[in-house]
């Protein structure tokens, strides 16, 4: 017997008892003692940030990791199943900096180092525990409780080791550059955090117009464009174009020809002639514009795009400015601190922040007369990707590594790397191709310490180890409680060439390189021997169990077959990891990768908590169900966003409803039946129709499409090969056979069992409840769960056979239609019934199309019934024949065309392409005609008195079985009838018992009784 099913699903409810069967079974373990030994699968998990609940759009790449573990487990792979946290820098430390009211380092160094430590791993431990049990609801299968935390002093080592070798290497350097700054965060930017979303916003500037009075042509000015006013204090320079063509106005303003054509000039020069001049600059009554020699210096890279055509130069505020300086010696003036307030030597500007001085500068210029127009201009700005303050340019001095050396390399190596989807990788190679130096050295706190000792002898010592800084230590080791600041800070060693007492530098590094050692921290990477539960070391004490294995286990699973994350990652984990792979051992750390697209809301903005369109994980399992939310993530193609809400759920909700109709029917009939199916003879070896004989070749494509969609990481294409089998199980099979389950067909109920449980098979990693839930009711005497079934063998169908039926539905499929057309009932018999175009194989199969249309015959031949119409599409032909459309077009409509082959039309001598046509063919008078593909139907849709009889059964019928429903009698149960159409019993009296399980029928009003 199997267990009844109800009417529909209840997602939540199944999966969390799902998650309690698993449970108790230990169905994971089984899995993974299973596969032990077998050949191995190695994935790494890129790591996810621990400083919130599960997200729906983690949940999306959680899926699909899981996705592919779960296969390539069905398939007898031996995995590593490592969760990783990302437990450090600025994300912890800004959500941190919002739970105590923190706002700004200061406010962080009063609250004190220490104890800004322990909160931000107790933000962690928080987090990361609510991560573990969201993706466990989401049903992903990981070795929770051995996952590796990047804050682990193991980690760091690891990164310092690293570190180490880059500078042995000569690529170690610190850079003095003007670079994006985030002047609440107080630290600079690299370039790969500039590219993460998010990043760029629109915004509105102020637009400003501002000339610089020339010291020897007096009444004459240069005029300049800029949108920063806040840099005008630390100008020291204008650069024209030396080739392009400047005018003077009568007003005495000088701006380039090209860019006001309208103005009238009273002298021209080129760029080159105004090289040399000399100009009071705007602000020179303050400090540190008094002392400069302001100029105007040649530039190639001036454009003729926006502006006046000459740039205002301010090298302490911009970074091609800052480029210059150094070509043309020019003064460098820095006018705000780290928090992007301005120094004190800028008088009536000291303290206020480049936003606040904006007004006031630009009050000031009108006062002085350097103002010659303020507007606003819109445009998109960058942004601090983790506090959304608009970014500044600032002098900073940043740690760097050098890359144009391993650059040749990095190429070489992604050239091998197979991409999913293909432009992912041709995007990598871009970045590969034109990213600067990596700027690894941020001005914060909680971070990996970069363990770099400048002497002022000129020596940089780089620590490699823990070890090595305990030898090298002067003082201050044992106090060392994690390997981060505040401890470390207190920890000076001797330098190794001089042997003075030098300090640590306060900078920690960029979070990229702590996710992205992972392939080396995490296996054991030139470890001598294994270190039992060796990974929870400093911060990560106490939270995992994993072990730090040595290097034969490295070598067993690196690189890994396959990571896969969202697009960004491109320049930041994929990125990283690479990068110090190609530094470590000379090769990249992965051979497959797949990427996707951005999540957004299911009317596409994106998702925003202040929105109010944020999804939460926990309401998505509430109210879609796991299983559902799967389902949307896996459906998704990788190359366009996924936009995901309650909407698309519940139309998923309502194809997976059909599925379970399906399944239902089966289970129903089954138990009336007394069916009991047998693991041990899965395929229908019983004496089978020929329907049998197509639904077992159906489900081989099943298994096939769905084996080579998940060989190809394609979950969308998994989906969709289920759709399709879905509708052809539900529509086609079972509802051709249907009477054969009333009456216990042994082959029918064997057929229907072998392709449900086929199907649940080759579902079950993107379903995992659902898909175990059926097969504990379908398959009692086989394995315990459909997770612990092996990967169902692939059999090439006989595809043949499938291009025929799938024809015969198509023919079905388009009768449908024309019969909707004329607007008749599906239950009206009819006569006749034409179809053209349709492949000799189909021809056979006429009874069939006949029974599900309900046409007494059904002819293959010309369809004569049905009438072409043509008609020009305007858009695209409009362009194409201009005046001479008319004319076509009223040919078209006159019928006096000729059609040619390949959908092409013939109007006098034009001859019109199949994309410049709207075809239709439509029925002549008493037909109905649909058509699709090179096969039309036309179906007679004139009545008799005969057919009207015929139809007024049916109607007879159908009502009976309504009735039936709503008196509560059971499908099997007999009656006796009583119908109010003596004409109908003195025909059909006997088909109507016959169809209606009727032991009698008598004239009177319509009613049933039990018999
Ligand atoms: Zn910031
Ligand atoms: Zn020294």
């Amino acid at each position: 017997m199997f267990t009844p099913l109800p009417d529909k699903p209840d997602h939540p409810a199944l999966e969390l008892e799902m998650l309690d069967v698993w449970e108790r079974e230990e169905t994971f373990r089984q899995l993974r003692e299973r596969n032990r030994g077998g050949p191995r699968w190695s994935f790494i998990d890129g790591p996810v940030t621990a400083n919130k609940t599960l997200p729906v759009h983690t949940a999306w790449g959680r899926t699909l990791k899981d996705v592919f573990q779960r296969y390539k487990a069905l398939r007898g792979f031996d995995q590593r199943y490592q969760n990783g946290f990302d437990c450090q820098g600025l994300w912890i430390e800004v959500a941190v900096e919002r739970e105590l009211g923190l706002n700004s380092k200061r406010e962080i160094e009063d609250y004190g180092l220490e104890r800004f430590a322990h909160k931000c791993r107790e933000l962690v431990v928080w987090s990361s525990a609510e991560l573990t049990r969201g993706s466990i609801r989401l049903g992903q299968w990981m070795d929770w409780g051995r996952d590796y935390y990047t804050f682990s002093d193991t980690n760091i080592e690891y990164i310092w080791k690293f570190l180490k070798l880059v500078n042995e290497r000569g690529w170690l350097y610190k850079g003095h550059r003007s670079t994006e700054w985030c002047p609440r965060c107080g630290t600079s930017l690299s370039q790969h955090e500039l590219s993460q979303a998010g990043v760029y916003q629109d915004r509105s500037d102020p637009s400003l117009f501002v000339r610089f009075p020339l010291l020897d042509r007096p009444g004459e000015y240069v005029v300049v464009w800029t949108t920063t006013p806040w840099t005008l204090p630390a100008n020291v320079a204008a650069a024209v174009h030396p080739e392009k063509e400047y005018g003077r106005r009568e007003n005495g303003e000088w701006v380039a020809v090209e860019l006001f054509p309208d103005d009238r000039f009273v002298e021209r020069l080129r760029g080159e002639q105004m090289v040399g001049w000399r100009y009071r600059g705007p602000f020179d009554d303050l400090a540190p514009g008094a002392s400069v020699d302001h100029r105007i210096i040649p530039w190639d890279d001036v454009t003729m795009d926006q502006g006046t055509g000459i740039v205002h130069i301010a090298p302490g505020a911009g970074s091609e400015d800052f480029e210059l300086s150094k070509t043309h010696d020019l003064p460098v003036l820095m006018p705000v601190d780290e928090s992007g307030r301005f120094y004190d030597n800028y008088g009536w500007l000291h303290g206020l922040s480049t936003l606040e001085a904006a007004d006031q500068i630009i009050g000031r210029l009108g006062e002085t007369g350097f103002l010659v127009e303020a507007g606003l201009y819109n445009h998109a700005y960058p942004h601090c990707w983790r506090c959304d303050t608009p970014l500044i340019f600032r002098l900073s001095d940043d740690w760097f590594i050098s890359v144009d050396e391993i650059r040749p390399k990095l190429l070489e190596e992604n050239a091998k790397v197979e991409w999913v989807p293909e432009y992912m990788g041709k995007r990598m190679d871009d970045w590969l191709r034109n990213m600067g130096d990596w700027n690894i050295s941020r001005r914060r706190y909680y971070g990996l310490p970069l363990p770099f000792y400048p002497c002022a002898c000129g020596h940089l010592n780089v620590v490699g180890s823990k070890t090595e800084l305990r030898e090298r230590a002067t003082e201050g080791f044992e106090q060392l409680e994690e390997l981060r600041r505040p401890w470390v800070d207190r920890v000076p060693i001797r330098c190794e060439e001089c042997g003075e007492i030098v300090q640590r530098i306060l900078d920690v590094g960029d979070v990229w390189l702590d996710a992205g050692i992972v392939p080396f921290s995490t296996l054991g990477w030139e470890n001598p021997e294994l270190v039992p539960e060796g990974f929870g070391t400093g911060a990560a004490r106490g939270l995992t169990t994993a072990d730090l294995p040595d290097h034969s286990y490295w070598e067993q699973w690196f690189p890994a077959d396959w990571v896969s994350e969202m697009r960004e990652q491109i320049r930041l984990w994929f990125y990283s990891q690479f990068f110090m792979s190609c530094v470590l051992v000379g090769t990249s750390p992965y051979k497959r990768v797949l990427g996707y697209e951005k999540m957004l809301d299911e009317r596409g903005r994106e998702m925003h908590g202040s929105w109010g369109n944020m999804i939460k994980a926990d309401e998505a399992f509430t109210r879609m169900g796991a299983d559902v939310m799967r389902w949307q993530y896996c459906a998704q193609p990788p190359d366009r966003n996924l936009l995901f809400g309650f909407g698309p759920a519940h139309e998923i909700k309502r194809k997976l409803l059909t599925f379970w109709n399906s399944v239902k029917f089966l289970v129903d009939y089954g138990n009336i039946e007394g069916f009991t199916p047998s693991w041990d003879r899965l395929e229908p070896d019983v004496e089978r129709r020929a329907l049998d004989d197509w639904l077992v070749e159906r489900t081989r494509l099943l298994v096939a499409d769905a084996t080579d969609a998940y060989e190809a990481t394609l979950t969308v294409n998994v989906v969709r090969s289920f759709e399709s089998f879905v509708d052809d199980v539900s529509n086609w099979y079972i509802r051709r056979s249907r009477r054969r389950f009333y009456s216990f067909d042994d082959a029918a109920f064997r057929t229907l069992w072998y392709a449900l449980v086929q199907s649940l098979r080759v579902v079950a990693p993107v379903m995992p409840f659902l898909a175990d839930h059926l097969w504990r009711n379908l398959v009692q005497d086989g394995p315990a769960s459909v997770h612990l079934a092996p990967w169902p063998e692939v059999v090439e169908p006989d595809r043949g056979l499938l291009a025929e039926i799938a024809e015969v539905r198509r023919v079905v499929e388009l009768g449908r239609q024309a019969r909707s057309a004329s607007q008749l009932k599906l239950r009206q018999p009819l006569r006749r019934l034409v179809v053209a175009g349709a492949s000799a194989s189909a021809h056979g199969h006429s009874a069939e199309i006949a029974d599900e249309l309900r046409v007494k015959d059904v002819e293959f031949g010309e369809v004569e019934a049905s009438e072409l119409r043509v008609k020009p599409n305007l858009p695209v032909l409009g362009p194409k024949l201009g005046p001479a459309l008319r004319d076509v077009r009223e040919l078209l409509q006159r019928g006096e065309f000729e059609e040619l082959e390949d959908g092409r039309f013939q109007v006098n001598g034009h001859v019109l392409e199949p994309s410049e046509v709207l075809v239709e063919r439509v029925g002549r008078e008493g037909w109905a005609v649909a058509s699709e593909g090179g096969v039309t139907v036309a179906l007679d849709s004139r009545l008799d008195e005969e057919l009207l009889l015929e139809g007024r059964l049916l109607d007879r019928v159908h009502e009976v079985n309504v009735l039936r429903k709503e008196t509560g009698l059971e499908i099997t149960d007999r009656i006796k009838l009583w119908v109010p159409d003596q004409e109908l019993i003195d025909r059909y009296a006997e088909r109507l018992a016959a169809e209606t399980l009727a032991v009698s029928v008598e004239a009177g009003d319509l009613r049933i009784e039990k018999a």
